[in-house]
């Protein structure tokens, strides 16, 4: 009798063990991928309200800025999509025309002279075509690029791929865009996301992520008379690829910058920053783009990056090389004039 009672009751417990050891991980899983890393910290960091200046500047989310002097209008990317996790993970992606409308409109765009991609992966360039087209602008990017737009049928004279040095004026705006390089990922990443490889046919969405292949990856000059400005889409970098280049304002991506070295990081400062000869530094591309963009998007979980350890790693080389660091938090805009950047004093 003794034996019956015990034998189903040990059961119980390898059950529970098993159960606890499915379960546990799992749990600990679902916690991390939704954990939201607090901005609170870098709050003092960030730039007040800017008041009217020639030169204005909002950041989007991701790589998207646009930049308007009244008179005429960039924007790098134009994404906004921003499809969520597990719909970017389950199956193919298209361009979310109600996002990229409420995108437009958050944004104030009615009309964009160019949309200039930084590199084809889908969170950059899959709706740029879209953008242009809705905007009059000219969709300029790597060849890559340009089959994204061949596959959303652009004409061929709204595409432009620039050679190497060429420099694209829009009133009193210079556009140049600079070959760089893609930020190191994990090799399934790598490998999922086409990293260094190229889209040589015209891609037409739906399409698995996958379809959006990096292409060339770029730094994008944007000069005007009121201050220059570096975009940097990716945080990689060609050593001394922006010799001979000055900047006044570097908004420098830093999507999967905190998992690097230190001694990459330091690195990417020196390229991006002290080659150019910013004053400022102003990070981007660390939002969740899983999710919809507004002022509370918050920065990609622990499992997805380290938004701390780069911000952390951007502050003090700032610091030790007296650059000013700013934060922006998405769809926040700033001005500048002459170079320098505006605030309104609290
Ligand atoms: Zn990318």
């Amino acid at each position: 009798m003794t034996i019956r009672r015990m034998t189903p009751a040990r059961h119980r417990w390898r059950l529970w063990l098993a159960v606890s050891l499915l379960v546990l991980p799992l749990t600990v899983f679902v916690v991390l991928l939704h954990w939201q890393p607090s901005l609170d910290r870098w709050e003092p960091f960030r730039i007040l309200e800017a008041p009217p200046a020639p030169l204005q500047v909002t950041w989007l989310g991701t790589a998207t800025v646009l930049v308007t002097d009244g008179e005429n209008a960039i924007m790098t990317d134009g994404f906004f999509s921003r499809q969520s996790l597990l719909s970017v993970a389950s199956g193919p992606v298209e361009p979310d025309l109600e996002r990229i409308g409420e995108g437009l409109e958050t944004a104030g765009v009615q009309q964009l002279d160019a949309v200039v991609v930084l590199h084809s992966h889908y969170d950059h360039a899959m709706d740029a075509p879209e953008v242009a087209r809705r905007t009059g602008a000219l969709l300029v990017g790597s060849e890559s690029t340009a089959n994204v737009g061949r596959g959303w049928r652009l004409p061929e004279s709204s595409i432009h791929v620039p050679d190497v040095g060429e420099v694209l004026r829009f009133g009193h705006f210079e556009l140049e865009l600079v070959p760089s390089a893609h930020v190191p990922m994990l090799p399934m990443v790598a490998r999922l996301t086409g990293h260094g490889k190229t889209i040589d046919e015209p891609l037409v969405p739906p399409a698995s992520i996958s379809a959006w292949k990096e292409g060339q990856s770029y730094a994008l000059m944007l000069r005007h008379p009121q201050g220059n400005l570096l975009i940097q889409g990716s945080a990689g970098f060609v050593g001394g690829e922006l010799q001979g280049q000055s900047a006044d304002i570097a908004l420098l991506s830093t999507g999967s910058l905190g998992r690097q070295s230190d001694d990459y990081q330091r690195r990417y400062f020196e390229e991006m920053v002290l080659t150019t000869g910013a004053h400022t530094v102003i990070p981007m591309h660390w939002d969740d783009f899983f999710t919809v963009l507004d002022h509370d998007t918050h920065p990609l979980g622990p499992l997805l990056d380290n938004f701390h350890g780069a911000m952390e790693g951007l502050k003090r080389h700032s610091r030790e090389h007296d650059r000013a660091f700013h934060m922006l938090r998405p769809l926040d805009r700033f001005s500048v004039e002459e170079g320098r950047l505006q605030e309104t004093p609290p």
